[in-house]
């Protein structure tokens, strides 16, 4: 008997989307499965404090949506996506009110490092030049690459620590914490093997292609993508929370966009113990405490750069971020955290009311945490934009509980499905030569549990779909 579907998707998020996308481009007949009432995942935007003022509640800015080999490819300007870039992609304020930033141009950035323009350049030009090479190996799983030597070039800087990493290369405390700023990002500790990885690729879309956020929110983008996707034939259910695989539709391919702990507990796929056991021992990485604010003005950071920036890195000094990401592992938070803030409404004025703004935020916290971060959030803020507290009109926060609530994929409050360390980048969820399979022929991972990792960037879900082409429709795969 022919199956009802070719394949069915678990799970609306990027990568889910992405999948879905590859698979019904090639004329397969697909539907989505999401079990919330809105599609998206952690790329939804909602009025989380007052009327007309949309939030982000997950994913604020997405510079891999623009730079994945494949979103960066869709039509999704047919499908009411507009990208917004912000004149500088991010800032990092210091202590005396001046701040570094990161311009697309490479030369401009590197211009504020006075002896550490060189050893700047020395690290960002090779990428920016050889991105179109390396890039797509990056955002892919563990296999030859198809440029070795470039690659490998890549992989000698980005093995160290951060902490290594900018020892070697810079002499000024200020320039340190600048690279603090985006490899910070990884969660990890920076004192940590391939933390610099994170700060090397981050800052190296940044000069290829900027940090742009879509206009009127994140959710516009999920909402491009699910356009260009049912104008392909695609279908979207809604509200429908798979439990066990047997109570969806029958399919040649199930692509699942879920975390290894949800995935074994979904019935009816007859995974063996070993296989069950190798997921069961999958580490979550530490979780996020997220912030948004309805403000009654721009944040009013002292130094004009962080005005124009979209991303804010706050965390005053080498130590202090250190000291930060180092304390969510030990469960031992500092009064003084890392802080990402994303700034929208300066440079997007369909986000709020008419002369209001927004602001979105968050630091990391242990896995699991139910602790409230907004004070040390707001103070940190305050510190590099003085008044910041006066301009705030209400507030929305979410712990890591309130996170998994809004999306069971965040466990923990875990935004990347999964730590992201040396042992997991590349080899998640568990090391294979094909990770997106799993022991039943018709099962595939396709979240961000699987490589390249968290962002929205729809390679997993590219790679998943890649996966389940290869084994069930080949002559397609010549198409
Ligand atoms: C606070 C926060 C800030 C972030 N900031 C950024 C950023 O600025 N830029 C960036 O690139 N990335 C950012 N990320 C990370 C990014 O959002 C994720 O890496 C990305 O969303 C992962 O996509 P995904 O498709 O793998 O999973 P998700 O987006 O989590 O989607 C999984 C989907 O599966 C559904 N689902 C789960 N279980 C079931 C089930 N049993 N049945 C049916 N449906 C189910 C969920 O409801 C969800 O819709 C952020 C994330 C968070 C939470």
């Amino acid at each position: 008997m022919p199956e009802k579907y070719d394949a069915i998707i678990i799970g609306s998020g990027s990568n889910g989307i992405s999948a879905a996308i590859r698979l019904q481009q090639k004329g397969l007949k697909t539907a989505i499965y999401e079990q919330a009432s809105t599609p998206g995942g952690a790329t939804r935007t909602q009025e989380l404090t007052l009327p007309g003022y949309k939030h982000d509640v997950g994913s604020a800015i997405l510079p891999m949506g623009v730079a994945s080999p494949f979103l960066g490819k869709l039509p999704l300007h047919e499908h009411g996506l507009e990208w917004i870039y912000p004149e500088i992609a991010y800032a990092h304020p210091f202590s005396d009110g001046t701040a570094y930033a990161c311009y697309q141009n490479l030369y401009e950035t590197a211009s504020q490092f006075g002896e550490d323009e060189k050893a700047y350049l020395n690290i960002f030009e090779p990428l920016v030049k050889n991105w179109d090479k390396i890039g797509g190996d990056l955002l892919g799983p563990l296999g030859i690459p198809d440029y070795p030597l470039d690659f490998m070039k890549f992989g000698l800087k980005a093995i160290p620590s951060s902490k290594m990493l900018v020892n070697h290369y810079f002499k000024n405390e200020k320039t340190k914490t600048f690279f603090y700023g985006s490899a910070a990002h990884s969660t990890l500790p920076l004192t940590n093997i391939a933390s610099a990885s994170f700060g090397l690729v981050l800052t190296t879309t940044a000069h290829k292609y900027g940090w742009p956020f879509p206009k009127g929110g994140a959710g516009k983008f999920t909402e491009a993508l699910l356009g260009y996707y049912k104008s392909i034939g695609g279908e979207l259910h809604l509200n429908t929370f798979v439990e066990d695989v047997r109570d969806i539709p029958n399919a040649y391919a199930y692509l699942f966009d879920l975390t290894p702990k949800q995935l074994l507990n979904i019935k009816g796929l007859n995974f063996s113990s070993l296989y069950r056991k190798r997921m069961d021992a999958y580490n979550y990485g530490a979780g996020v405490f997220k912030l948004d604010w309805a403000l009654s003005e721009p944040i009013p950071f002292t130094s004009e750069k962080c005005r124009k920036a979209g991303t804010v890195h706050i965390g005053f000094s080498t130590d202090e971020i250190e000291i930060s990401e180092k304390g969510i592992h030990e469960k031992n938070m500092t009064s003084k955290p890392y802080v990402l803030v994303a700034q929208h409404t300066p440079f997007d004025d369909s986000r709020a009311p008419e002369g209001k703004h927004t602001a979105w935020a968050y630091c990391h916290v242990p896995n699991g945490s139910t602790e409230d971060f907004t004070e040390a959030i707001e103070k940190q803020i305050e510190k590099a934009a003085p008044g910041f507290k006066d301009t705030i009109l209400a507030k929305s926060f979410m712990n890591t509980h309130q996170l998994q609530e809004f999306d069971p994929n965040l466990v923990g409050g875990d935004i990347n499905g999964g730590k992201q360390d040396i042992t997991q980048l590349f080899t998640r969820p568990i090391a294979k030569i094909n990770p997106y399979s799993t022991p039943n022929p018709r099962v595939y991972i396709c979240s961000s549990s699987t490589p390249p990792g968290g962002g929205v960037h729809g390679m997993c879900g590219y790679h998943a779909a890649g996966a389940a082409l290869k084994d069930h429709f080949k002559e397609l795969m010549k198409k």
